[in-house]
């Protein structure tokens, strides 16, 4: 595995391996690798001739209340576990590198951007937009790898990637838990015993909500009520609770085809977000 912190050089090798038409699977993350990551890394194998990763903590998209500061940066282990995973390039630029001096652009992703998580980390998703935009620029993959996680995060990357023509495949994979259902996170090491059995609560909720609606319900606001009514005592906070379109996010008033159904909450001073898909039932 080859470690890359300049861009020019990460485009140059991009272009060597464009020219020998060979095909450049890619995932962006923040470190702190967990098996969700490590599945999209595994999905990138599967299906290019080469792999890059990036791990850069991007600043833009924090707010400065967050955790930036504290975000964890386990670099060596990081490095061990793409090793293994079969990583060709591992792409680690510095801040200062992504956002040299007097650098001020930022790509708005619209209003998708402000709903949801947006609301709550106002700022965020121009972050993530701005940083995803530069880094396929540098790496130019063929196909982009993202967990389904951060299903908002999904929906802002495959409409910057129409919206700006990038070319190139969006490749969207599931969220990888624990054994008891708690979505896989970097932020998960923050939780302390008795939150961690708490979080549990966020996905039993979702998947709650996931029954009712197979066993044939169908009152999507009485089902939000009784979910939120569920999750409370166990969570310190619910920032939002949601029913809504996979495609656009809108909250949802009625039942339809294809749902999302997403939260964010706070457990202790964790801030946790999950989701469960349903469609075609
Ligand atoms: P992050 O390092 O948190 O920025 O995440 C990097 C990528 O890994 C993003 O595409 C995330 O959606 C994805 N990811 C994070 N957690 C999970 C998970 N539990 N399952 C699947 N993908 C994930």
């Amino acid at each position: 595995m080859k470690e890359i912190r300049n861009p020019e050089l990460l485009q140059k090798w991009a272009a060597a391996q464009k020219r020998r038409s060979r095909t450049i699977g890619f995932v962006p993350t923040m470190g702190a690798l967990h098996e969700g990551h490590l599945s999209l890394v595994r999905a990138a194998k599967k299906e290019n001739d080469l792999v890059t990763a990036s791990i850069f903590v991007n600043p833009a998209q924090f707010g400065p209340k967050e955790d930036l500061k504290k975000y964890p940066r386990p670099i060596q282990r990081d490095r061990e576990l793409l090793r293994k995973a079969g990583v060709d390039i591992v792409f680690l630029p510095s801040a200062k590198t992504m956002y040299p001096e007097g650098f001020s652009l930022s790509i708005d992703p619209g209003p998708v951007g402000r709903i949801l998580c947006g609301k709550f980390r106002p700022g965020h998703f121009a972050g993530v937009a701005t940083v995803v935009a530069k880094l396929f620029n540098m790496a130019q993959p063929d196909k982009a790898y993202f967990g389904a996680k951060d299903y908002q995060q999904c929906v802002v990357i495959k409409n910057l990637v129409r919206g700006l023509d990038f070319d190139l495949q969006v490749k969207i994979l599931p969220t990888i838990r624990e054994k008891d259902g708690l979505a896989m996170s970097s932020r998960n090491i923050y939780l302390d015993s008795g939150e961690r059995q708490r979080a549990r609560a966020i996905s039993q909720t979702l998947f709650w909500v996931r029954s009712q609606i197979l066993s044939g319900r169908r009152d999507i606001l009485k089902i939000k009520r009784q979910a939120i009514a569920r999750l409370k005592p166990a969570v310190d906070r619910i920032q939002y609770f949601e029913i809504a379109d996979p495609e656009n996010l809108k909250s949802l008033g009625r039942y339809q085809l294809r749902m999302v159904v997403l939260t964010a909450c706070l457990v202790g001073k964790t801030r946790l977000i999950d989701n469960v898909i349903m469609s075609g039932h």
